[in-house]
């Protein structure tokens, strides 16, 4: 299946009401580098909150925000209204503020957020944990759900030597507000002898991200998926994770097309490498989803392959899955194609939410560039061997977004 047809299985998973699903349009493709005419409808101007952050972060935004503007230049009735805001952790070694408050209240006000990365190793709290605004924005924004798809890309070797990783295609959904980060930034350390976070699991926060995974695994079923919602925990040894299973089975009867499956994290860092073909989507506790994702997306490359969507009921955030880099920041070596798929997963998700036809095209125009790009091998960035730095990989990609066919 194209990548343009998976990606967008996960936007018909929030549980606001999905006004985009009964939509009908017309539109009229062209084959040459005109506009593409869509039908439009309710919206087309969309406010979007732009956060570069630090390290690549910088770097892969910019480089995204020239492919957007391609992209709206090419497809008619998308307008992106983009405002750049400060933030991040050097914006707080220079200020001592990491996320100025105009930042979130204009975020909140924004149709999405468009994030690159944030953090710097060096730059530290007192309790010796880094600045991390993302996760704060995450809580504040009730971004509940991290969704990671990882999809193998055309041409692009996987690690894994076996041929069925050329079809790798799952779906790791992240709990992002509570977990192992209930205690972001409120940890304790007892008179430098010990120190404390605790792992906290709800009712609330398990049925909202357990119902959205299956929610998922439904669309998907649709386009020929395994059907399978795997549980993902450490039930065996923690309370928290045991309550985290009991819920999950307690909703899963309500998914009765879809089967539940159980693993724990430990056996699943061990057959996502041995065989993430058998999983469909995951459903699992914030920290093992940030490293459970991390994992995967060596699988398909690295992490500059790797997109991903903060999503809430109200609001939703598009970063790509890596950091700031600092290893390569500066460089121009960063792979920006996680932060395309991700703007991508922005244009389905506004699509959807408002009944754009033409951001759903976008989307797809833009997956597909993304892809084509790959398969001819006109896209080889560092972090695959080759030799693409991150302003060649735009330039080349915009060439694309202006000439190829039409998406059906
Ligand atoms: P990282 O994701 O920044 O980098 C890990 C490795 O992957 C590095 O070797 C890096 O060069 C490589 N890499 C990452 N993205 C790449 C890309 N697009 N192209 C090519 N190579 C890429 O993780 P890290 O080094 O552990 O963290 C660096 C900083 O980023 C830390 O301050 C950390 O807290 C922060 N961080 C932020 C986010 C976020 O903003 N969502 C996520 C993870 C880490």
């Amino acid at each position: 299946m194209a990548l343009a047809a998976m990606l967008i299985d996960w936007t018909h998973c929030l549980s606001v009401p999905n006004r985009g699903l009964s939509l009908r349009w017309s539109r009229a493709l062209c084959d040459t580098n005109d506009a593409i005419e869509t039908t439009m409808n309710i919206k087309s101007e969309f406010r979007i909150a732009v956060m570069p952050g630090d390290g690549i972060g910088v770097e892969v935004t910019d480089a995204c925000l020239a492919i957007l503007d391609a992209l709206t230049r090419r497809i008619a009735g998308v307008h992106l209204a983009t405002e750049i805001l400060p933030g991040g952790a050097a914006h707080y070694r220079d200020t001592g503020v990491a996320l100025p408050d105009k930042t979130v209240e204009n975020a909140r006000n924004a149709d999405a957020i468009l994030f690159g990365a944030m953090g710097l190793p060096e730059v530290r709290l007192p309790d010796g944990t880094e600045v991390n605004p993302q996760i704060n924005l995450r809580f504040e924004l009730e971004l509940f759900a991290g969704v990671r798809p990882v999809k193998a890309m055309a041409r692009v070797r996987s690690p894994l030597a076996d041929p069925r990783a050329n079809n790798i295609d799952l779906v790791i959904i992240r709990e992002q507000s509570e977990g192992f980060f209930a205690d972001f930034q409120s940890g304790k350390i007892d008179d430098d002898q010990a120190a404390t976070d605790r792992c906290v699991i709800t009712r609330t926060g398990t049925v909202r991200v357990v119902d959205f995974a299956f929610r998922l695994a439904e669309r998907r079923r649709q386009s020929g998926h395994q059907s399978l919602v795997t549980c993902v925990d450490k039930a065996n040894v923690m309370t928290s994770m045991a309550f985290f299973r009991k819920i999950f089975d307690e909703r899963s009867k309500r998914f009765s097309k879809i089967k539940a499956g159980h693993a724990y994290i430990d056996a699943t860092a061990l057959n996502l490498v041995r065989r993430p073909w058998d999983f469909d989507v995951i459903v699992t506790e914030n920290l093992c989803g940030d490293i459970l994702s991390d994992l995967a997306a060596g699988l398909i490359g690295g992490l500059g392959m790797a997109p991903s969507a903060d999503i809430g009921d109200k609001h939703a955030m598009f970063q790509p899955c890596h950091g700031s880099a600092p290893d390569i920041a500066g460089s121009g070596q960063a792979n920006p194609t996680g932060m395309y798929l991700s703007a991508a997963m922005m244009l389905d998700w506004l699509g959807e939410r408002h009944g754009s036809d033409a951001c759903l095209t976008a989307a797809q125009h833009l997956r597909a560039a993304i892809e084509s790009g790959f398969r001819a091998g006109q896209i080889r960035p560092f972090e695959l061997g080759g030799t693409d730095s991150t302003a060649q990989i735009t330039t080349t990609l915009i060439d694309i977004i202006k000439t190829q066919p039409a998406v059906a």
